[in-house]
């Protein structure tokens, strides 16, 4: 191929993807409808739009925020606030949450996300749940399936409070948790304990496909609102979602027991949040494209991703896999040079806190982290996987491809 003809190239990959596309705006269209239904049905107002301070009593629109959460979710209650950061501490709240000294946690999807690793007490921390006297139990997944019957082993032998399942697979190489596997999973989980408590970490999955986790049974799910639902409008956040009795418990855990979900000031938050969720299905669509093109591109110039562009989409995520430092390092550099906020940066190998091994991040996002604005970020181990993820529209997503292509034809050229 001629460095000429690179726009040409990737517009025919994009023709090659049609059917793809299609998937994807249906899957929109359908989780559209289900946000719109929600917000009317919800009566969501103008007044609703602004919110509280001090301690937030009487906050109309924050309950507003919640209801639809909870219609979108198909849930009993929903938790949906500014007050827990992001993903990360949603997950520590519900976790904290439910569990109580001599408890047991266990994860049946190996080593959850590495932020959680100092939550839990995987590594040592003066604050984790271990510290409080909590059990840790996990059971890894094999050739990507479940480990039943590990599963039904220690649900018979032990008395677990809480499974946790996490759908994406972060930095691994694992695949990631469809839910249709999950509905399998949690109707066996089912059959040997009606009591244990099933929380899914959901993050990067939300309006992928058709039906969130507690439409098939979950009883918690968890996610961060600087992803997937805040759609790069809400500036950060997470949500809780599920049993009435249960986020209840995250309500108290995150805010002051005997107050629960009364208090909590939402400032700007209530415009920002349904924004967010309304541009959510558009804005995810314009994510699973970009990673369908990337993921065609990629593979035809020769490396390795996951998943394949015919392969099932469970999130936003795709793998690239390029078995060469500098390789990875030039790809953060051009998606990071392909932003529209700090284009101009460099991106280069950092430790981060809660992470094991040097990580490189190419995040020019409005929001500082914002990993549904186009970003990817990679450990700097074999076999050098670039993490890539988002665009909030699809023609940003594609610019960045057709500069990634271009950056790696000059790279051989200079050989
Ligand atoms: C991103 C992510 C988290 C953490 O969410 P933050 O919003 O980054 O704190 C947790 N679990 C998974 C699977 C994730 O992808």
């Amino acid at each position: 191929m001629d460095r000429k003809n690179v726009i040409e190239f990737v517009y025919d990959c994009e023709r090659m993807l049609r059917d793809e596309y299609d998937e994807v705006d249906r899957v929109c269209f359908f989780n559209s409808m289900k946000v719109l239904k929600a917000m009317q049905s919800a009566k969501v107002s103008e007044a609703d739009l602004y919110g509280t301070t001090g301690y937030g009593y009487n906050d109309i629109g924050r309950d507003k925020v919640e209801e639809v959460y909870r219609q979108v979710f198909r849930c009993e209650d929903a938790l949906v606030r500014g007050q827990l950061i992001s993903g990360t501490q949603a997950l520590t709240v519900a976790m904290s949450a439910m569990l109580r000294p001599g408890d047991i946690i266990l994860s049946i999807t190996g080593k959850p996300y590495d932020t959680l690793d100092e939550v839990i007490g995987i590594k040592d921390n003066d604050s984790s749940l271990i510290s409080y006297g909590i059990k840790y139990e996990q059971i890894d997944l094999i050739d990507n399936e479940f480990d039943k019957e590990k599963i039904y082993k220690m649900l018979l032998a032990k008395r677990v409070k809480l499974i946790t399942i996490q759908r994406s697979k972060g930095y691994s190489t694992r695949e990631s948790i469809g839910i249709d596997k999950l509905a399998r999973i949690i109707s066996d989980i089912r059959r040997v304990d009606k009591e244990v408590i099933i929380m899914v970490d959901n993050c990067y999955c939300e309006f992928v496909t058709y039906k969130e986790p507690t439409e098939v049974g979950a009883d918690l799910v968890v996610g961060s609102l600087i992803k997937n639902l805040g759609a790069g409008i809400a500036t950060n956040g997470g949500y809780i979602c599920g049993k009435k009795k249960l986020v209840e418990l995250c309500a108290e855990r995150l805010n002051v027991p005997g107050q629960g979900k009364e208090v909590g000031p939402s400032g700007n938050n209530n415009r920002m949040f349904l924004l967010g969720l309304y541009m959510a299905p558009s804005v995810v669509k314009s994510s699973l494209k970009t990673k369908l093109l990337f993921s065609y591109v990629m593979d035809k110039l020769g490396y390795k991703v996951s998943p394949r562009y015919n392969e099932e989409m469970v999130d936003i995520v795709l793998n690239i896999e390029f078995r060469n430092k500098y390789k990875l390092i030039d790809f953060c550099k051009v998606i990071q040079s392909s932003s529209a906020i700090d284009s101009f940066v460099e991106p280069t190998p950092t430790d981060m806190p809660g992470y094991d091994s040097q990580i490189i991040m190419a995040s020019g996002s409005f929001t500082q982290g914002s990993s549904i604005e186009i970003s990817c970020d990679g450990p700097l181990r074999e076999p050098y996987i670039a993490y890539l993820q988002g665009s909030l529209t699809y023609d940003y997503g594609k610019i960045a491809v057709i500069n990634v292509v271009n950056k790696f034809m000059e790279k051989e050229e200079n050989k």
